[in-house]
């Protein structure tokens, strides 16, 4: 398991607000929200980032989009939601474990800076 502050939530090291879990996957809010909701999805198999998923992550990354959809639904986010994945240093990623960002509640911008 990663050893990553998102290793440490998996494992209730550290406490999140966590709005899902099974066995493959957490859902908690983000601690420094950009949006009213803002959840971030988790795999509990520590892939660092979505470019070093492989073809045996098939199941779990649509596993993650399914959870997805129906986290932003238990949300109340009936008038549209983004998810997001950073990639690496361009795309943003400060966390090397692969998440998903649940953005709602109010109009998004696009495109994003
Ligand atoms: P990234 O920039 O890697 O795509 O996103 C990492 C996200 O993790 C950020 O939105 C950041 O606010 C969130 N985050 C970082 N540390 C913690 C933490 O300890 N708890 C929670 N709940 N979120 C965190």
């Amino acid at each position: 398991m990663s050893d990553t502050i998102f290793g440490k939530i998996i494992r209730k090291e550290i406490s999140a607000d966590i709005v899902y879990e099974d066995d493959l996957c957490l859902a908690f809010n983000d601690i420094s929200p950009q949006a009213p909701t803002h959840i971030l999805i988790i795999p509990k198999k520590a892939i660092p980032r979505l470019s070093e998923a492989t073809p045996d992550d098939h199941a779990l990354l649509g596993h993650l989009l399914i959870k997805a959809k129906e986290v932003a639904q238990q949300a109340g986010l009936s008038n549209g939601y983004r998810v997001v994945i950073n990639n690496g240093q361009d795309g943003g990623q400060t966390v090397d474990h692969l998440h998903l960002h649940i953005l709602g509640g109010r109009s998004l911008q696009w495109p994003p800076g």
